[in-house]
């Protein structure tokens, strides 16, 4: 397939490279020169606007910041510039209600288009065995998932438009109230006297074993390999947890509840990032 790929940055790029590795034609844009420079050297061809890039594809491709920028990529260089068959994939993690209004601006004009953000970080994204949940209607996933196979180990249809980001913001909302758990349940657990070791022995067998211990342990040396054993470089950066959790607040309040956990491990969270933003998000042990 052509396949028009927008964003080549820390996740795009490895992304990209997967895509070009199972043989589809892969046409990169970034406002980045650097990082065209990646992807060419990956095996994509490169374009100078977004809007030459998606010309004459079957499939686009976006993994960017934020929704701000998501909508007006797909608003300004894709929507309408794009053959109308072709399928829209945005992987980047944004907002609910960006998302929805990006697809519904696709489908008025005619496109069929998926949200499916990911799980996994750098490692499985140049790996391919990221976890892309996906949005959109049955048709649309169907065409859009074999694409989504060459990046990852699964992909898994979430429900309609917005709801691969609402699984993923759920997913990382977790995710952050239960890695602050872990790090309190070690320190604490040292602090009366039991070896993180031992303690890592006994919880990972009993009812407090959770992912942030048995598979991203936030105390160097326990558990398998983490970035807790590379200092905190590397991993699931502070700043991207806080963004996560910024997005699962204001998706609860537009679903009119409140998260009592999720608000004050975003509140922990902001507090970490000042001057911790790049390290890897299990890093907020040190601040207990
Ligand atoms: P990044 O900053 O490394 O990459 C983003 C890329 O988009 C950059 O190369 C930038 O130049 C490019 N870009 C920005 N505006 C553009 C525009 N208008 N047109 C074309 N290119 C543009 O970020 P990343 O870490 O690759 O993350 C990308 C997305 O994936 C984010 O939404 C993030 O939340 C999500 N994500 C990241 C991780 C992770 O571990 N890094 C994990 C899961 C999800």
């Amino acid at each position: 397939m052509k396949i028009a790929f927008i964003g080549l940055g820390n996740m795009g790029a490895g992304m990209a490279a997967n895509l070009v590795k199972a043989g589809h034609n892969v046409r990169a844009f970034d406002l980045s020169e650097v990082a065209l420079g990646q992807a060419k050297a990956n095996g994509c061809d490169t374009f100078p606007t977004a809007k030459e890039a998606v010309q004459g594809v079957d499939a686009v491709v976006s993994m960017l910041p934020n929704g701000g920028i998501v909508s007006r990529v797909f608003r300004s260089d894709v929507i309408g510039h794009a053959p109308q068959d072709a399928i829209l994939m945005d992987c980047s993690t944004i907002d609910v209600a960006t998302a929805r209004d990006v697809e519904k601006a696709a489908a008025d004009a005619g496109y069929a288009m998926v949200d499916a953000p990911v799980s996994g970080g750098i490692a499985a994204a140049s790996g391919g065995t990221l976890t892309f949940m996906v949005g959109g209607s049955d048709d649309a996933f169907a065409r859009a998932e074999p694409v989504l196979s060459a990046m990852g180990k699964a992909v898994i249809h979430a429900g309609g438009a917005g709801a691969g980001q609402a699984a993923k913001i759920c997913n990382n909302m977790l995710l952050g109230i239960h890695m602050i758990g872990t790090c309190e349940a070690f320190t604490m657990a040292q602090k009366l006297g039991l070896d993180p070791q031992t303690f890592y022995d006994i919880s990972s067998v009993s009812s407090g074993q959770n992912w942030s211990m048995t598979s991203y342990c936030p105390v160097p040396g326990v558990g398998p390999q983490s970035p807790a054993d590379n200092g905190y470089k590397g991993g699931f950066a502070t700043a991207l947890m806080l963004k996560d959790l910024k997005l699962a607040m204001e998706a609860a309040e537009s679903a009119g509840m409140e998260t009592p956990l999720g608000a004050h491990a975003k509140a922990l969270y902001e507090e970490f990032a000042e001057g911790h933003s790049d390290l890897d998000f299990s890093a907020i042990i040190k601040s207990l």
